[in-house]
């Protein structure tokens, strides 16, 4: 079943708001009528209307004002003005002013009544296109959101971590602020997955993921850099503070059973700009270099970038 129209007749005349009401509740809309400005307004508040037929002449209020206010209250409802003499003035104004079309008097039933299915139908593809916007919008969200994250983990994709640290490293500049960047390699991973197989590396890797996002800080930035390696961007930190992230995460991880039963730990290097590095590709083949030392002093470790 069709949702009922609902009408609301504005007009400071009693006997023609009876008629009007009597003809369109016959026809099967909802109707309240209102003498004035003050009881539109109270009515609107109460009750959802599609259209209002406003004389543009009210005791209280002009009647264009009062469809302004009551198009703050309910944006979607059509206006339509009854004019009592129709001069292009009058009709311009009232367009001009957000009323759907107008009805000059003595009005003609057709008349109105064709104007408002016009109202209706305009109502009608308003909602369709605002329908259809926002599923664009959700649309473009879910592409974008899929082009920036990595499906596995959830975390930043490789792409992603490079425009954040640009981004981040440009306001490090600027604010004279210090900022680390952690890389995070999963020891001996290949093991692991030699022991409980591919899938099983997956949830680890997701696990970690998780681990890792849980211990840094809300403004710390973690992306996947790789197949079992991942990068954390820490803003207005100094290389000392980045260690003892670092150290954390590591601790974190360290000490939690996977689903497998199994154990991993990971390496990390940190390196900071402005005191190890100018510019990212110097940033990151640092924190690699000191994520290499890491490994090589025996993994499940931290080491920072030193000359
Ligand atoms: P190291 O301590 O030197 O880092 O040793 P490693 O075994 O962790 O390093 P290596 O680079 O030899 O192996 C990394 C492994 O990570 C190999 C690869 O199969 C696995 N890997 C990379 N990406 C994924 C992934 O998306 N899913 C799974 N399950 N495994 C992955
Ligand atoms: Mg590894
Ligand atoms: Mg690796």
């Amino acid at each position: 079943m069709e949702p009922q129209v609902n009408l609301l007749i504005v007009d400071d005349d009693k006997e023609l708001c009876q008629t009007l009401c009597d003809i369109f509740q016959e026809l099967g809309f909802g109707v309240d009528t209102a003498l004035n400005s003050e009881e539109a307004v109270k009515k609107c508040a109460e009750k959802y209307f599609n259209i209002a037929l406003i004389d543009i002449r009210l005791p209280d209020n002009d009647g264009l004002e009062l469809l302004n206010k009551l198009k703050k209250m309910n944006p979607e409802m059509e206006g339509i003005v009854i004019t009592a003499y129709a001069s292009t003035e009058t009709v311009l104004e009232a367009l001009r002013r957000g009323a759907f079309d107008y009805v000059p008097k003595p009005l003609k039933v057709d008349d109105v009544l064709y104007t408002i299915s016009a109202a209706l139908e305009r109502q009608r593809l308003t909602a369709e296109e605002k329908r259809r916007l926002e599923q664009e919008i959700e649309a473009k969200e879910f592409y974008r959101s899929i082009s920036i994250i990595d499906e596995l983990t959830g975390l930043y994709n490789y792409r992603h971590f490079h425009e954040l640290l640009t981004q981040e490293l440009k306001r490090a500049k600027r604010y004279f602020h210090s900022l680390s960047l952690l890389m995070i390699d999963i020891d001996h991973f290949k093991e692991y997955q030699d022991a409980y197989g591919h899938l099983a590396g997956d949830v680890a890797l997701k696990v970690i993921a998780q681990i890792t996002r849980d211990t840094v800080r809300g403004v710390d930035i973690v992306s996947r850099y790789g197949g079992e390696e991942f990068a954390v961007i820490s803003p207005e930190t100094t290389k000392a503070d980045a260690a003892a992230v670092g150290e954390r995460v590591r601790n974190a991880i360290a000490k939690s059973a996977l689903p497998t039963g199994g154990r991993l730990t990971v390496s990390v290097g940190v390196a900071s700009y402005p005191t190890d590095a100018q510019n990212k590709e110097q940033l990151i083949w640092r924190a690699d270099q000191a994520l290499y030392r890491a490994k090589q002093r025996g993994r499940n470790q931290t080491c920072i970038w030193e000359q």
